[in-house]
């Protein structure tokens, strides 16, 4: 139950994984004048670049990774808070903890992203930066979200690993902000099994970012250097197998989100027909991935009982996308004072419980989308999920 990349690894995935495995050079770095020196991360890092119109891409070995290494490039901090939607994957979380910093939760709208003006009300001096997390491929209201972080001086890291490809006004998210984080990972629009990318336009961020995800070095070493480093570093780095991969997937991507958005538009007419229907909003309905299908109903009761007809639930149930079902993070919360538990945050609760995501892309239970379609899926399937969710909706309103 993976994301729409995965049911199209193919042929061209299958070639330049295997020109990287027959090279026997596995490492992203070597003498470009060697021949057995394939260059996949690079050339990821190169096309993804172009393609996003960004000045610097840095491949990683996961979305978490790319939010980790952005975090310490933006020089977080112990105690800095940095704020995050209360309705996010846990490792928007965790990032930020593992940086020092404390994450501080924010309601989030009905389109199921980060509020603009909830941001607002959690602003204090300790403020040191803003991740707006593009949900379930909905671009954040960015254009609000960049007012804020011009006026107050605080830099936007946005979190883009559940929208590749998605754009707000004609411009890719993740490189809107001063930094983008990505995933590869196996349930995202295009995957490499794991990996992540960074994109920044700055070209200091890209620098730690990079010293961060590889020992301190600096970009584009060619083997091990010795010298003075001006960080210490871990080690994040994407190896040529998975650059191959991640190749072979980035280049399907507007393919992929053609066919993506041709197979929501047709799901969404079908259920628009059904009297007193609602979705979520889309900030940017041309600009959204269209991996999922989000209805809001009017009551819980109504998205539990119509959830319990096809197999699926409310969002609020999706594990560890939903921070009351997070007790870990809870229990961090709890511990620099951060309200927690369900309640703290009760526009959100509200909404989740009242939400159900079908599937059109990314068919992954974790998020709630156990029910719908796929990216294969033809017309007559369509059709028929269709009439399953009518069927149940009729049922549960009579
Ligand atoms: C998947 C995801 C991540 C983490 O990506 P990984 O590649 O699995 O580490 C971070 N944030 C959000 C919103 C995600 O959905």
């Amino acid at each position: 139950m993976p994301g729409p990349g995965a049911y199209w690894i193919a042929e061209e995935e299958r070639k330049e994984i295997l020109d990287a495995v027959e090279s026997k050079y596995w490492f992203r770095y070597g003498d470009p004048e060697n021949p057995n020196f394939k260059q996949k991360v690079y050339k990821l890092e190169q096309e993804f670049a172009q393609a996003f119109q960004c000045q610097h891409a840095l491949a990683t070995t996961s979305g978490t990774a790319s939010l980790l290494v952005s975090l310490l490039a933006l020089g977080i901090k112990p105690g800095d808070e940095v704020i995050v939607p209360a309705y996010t994957f846990v490792a928007s979380y965790t990032s930020i903890i593992f940086a020092g910093g404390v994450p501080v939760l924010t309601e989030i709208n009905d389109s199921l992203t980060i509020d603009p003006d909830e941001i607002r009300k959690k602003i204090t001096p300790k403020t040191k930066a803003i991740m707006p997390v593009h949900m379930l491929g909905n671009p954040c209201q960015m254009d609000a979200i960049l007012d804020i972080s011009q006026q107050y001086g605080i830099p936007i890291l946005e979190d883009a690993c559940q929208a590749f490809g998605a754009s707000w006004k004609g411009q890719n998210v993740g490189t809107l902000g001063d930094m983008g984080a990505f995933s590869l990972n196996f349930f995202k629009t295009i995957t490499s099994g794991d990996g992540g990318l960074v994109a920044t336009n700055q070209k200091d961020l890209y620098e730690k970012a990079f010293g961060f995800h590889d020992q301190g070095h600096l970009p584009n070493r060619t083997g091990v250097e010795v010298g003075n480093r001006l960080i210490l570093g871990l080690n994040f780095r994407m190896n040529e197998l998975t650059g191959a991969g991640a190749l072979a997937q980035f280049r399907k991507l507007p393919a992929l989100l053609t066919r993506l958005r041709e197979l929501k538009g047709k799901l969404k007419s079908k259920l628009a027909e059904l009297p007193g229907i609602r979705f979520r909003t889309i900030n940017d309905e041309k600009g959204e991935c269209g991996t999922l299908l989000t209805v809001i109903f009017d009551s819980a009761e109504m998205a539990k009982e119509i959830g319990a007809e096809l197999g699926t639930g409310p969002i609020a149930r999706s594990g560890w996308h939903v921070y009351s079902n997070m007790e870990h993070v809870g229990a961090h919360l709890a511990s620099v004072g951060q309200p927690h538990g369900f309640g703290a945050y009760p526009k959100t609760d509200d909404l989740l419980l009242r939400s159900m995501n079908i599937s059109v892309g990314v068919v992954d239970g974790g998020l709630g989308a156990g029910f719908g379609i796929n990216i294969n899926s033809t017309d007559d399937e369509i059709e028929v999920i269709a009439q399953k969710f009518a069927a149940a909706y009729r049922k549960v309103q009579s």
